[in-house]
């Protein structure tokens, strides 16, 4: 059974985003662009976990996550634009279950809805692990093993890594991939320092970095993570 995930959030963009990123991780996704609008599809659908926005058109994101506190413990993931109202809404005890600020990586995100899906019991809790190919990469722990070797990774190669190998034999182009290394904070004009980032993570994994088997290289595109060779890759826990 797959969980249902409700975003309430006004910024079209993101919700874009969030929504790729969480049907990718296997959940069902509902959107509502209104505080208002969201809390009744809430009261309709009973999701499984909330994404809130603090800063709402309608009803603002407090008293959408008080109105749902008052009927049940459904978990609730805050996203704030700025720290310091993080501090502001702890001392609140308003029952959000979870916070992250803006900007932050969708990656981030369904981490952190998992963590809150698992303390509340959810039947639907998804794989952390990721296996692709010879790799073992622990999306929590933010770890990388190739037959039980640790490879150190910087946060950047790792997030790369971890993009590719979600989806072997897709091609992402550098600008996807560097809103992904830069946690969404990507600049037209920077793609060519993907390369030098691929450059370093297949320094870091393939057995030849000259001939690369495990990211390869889609000319005129970007780049993809191997597909064919290994037929058994696969998520599980
Ligand atoms: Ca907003």
């Amino acid at each position: 059974m797959m969980s249902t995930i409700l975003i309430i959030e006004d910024e079209v963009e993101l919700v874009k985003v969030l929504r790729a990123y969480l049907e990718q991780a296997g959940y069902d996704v509902l959107t509502a662009y209104r505080g208002d609008s969201g809390l009744s599809t809430w009261e309709h659908k009973r999701p499984d976990a909330v994404i809130l926005d603090l800063n709402l058109p309608g009803m603002d994101g407090l008293d959408v996550a008080k109105q749902i506190r008052r009927k049940a413990s459904t978990p609730i993931l805050m996203l704030t634009a700025r720290v310091e109202e993080i501090d502001q809404l702890i001392g609140l005890e308003l029952g959000a279950d979870d916070y992250l600020t803006k900007p932050y990586s969708p990656r981030l995100v369904v981490a952190h809805l998992r963590a809150l899906l698992r303390r509340a019991g959810s039947p639907a809790d998804k794989p952390i692990i990721l296996r692709a190919a010879d790799f073992e990469i622990n999306l929590d722990a933010h770890s990388v093993h190739r037959y039980d070797q640790e490879i150190e990774l910087t946060p950047t190669e790792f997030n790369l890594l971890a993009t590719l190998a979600e989806q072997p034999g897709r091609t992402f182009t550098r600008l996807q991939l560097l809103e992904t290394a830069s946690q969404g904070m990507a600049y037209a004009g920077y793609e060519r320092t993907i390369d030098a980032h691929i450059k370093n993570l297949r320094a870091k994994i393939e057995p030849d970095s000259k001939n690369p088997i495990y990211i390869e290289t889609v000319f005129g595109v970007g780049y993809r993570f191997a597909k064919t060779t290994y037929p058994n890759s696969q998520t599980c826990t």
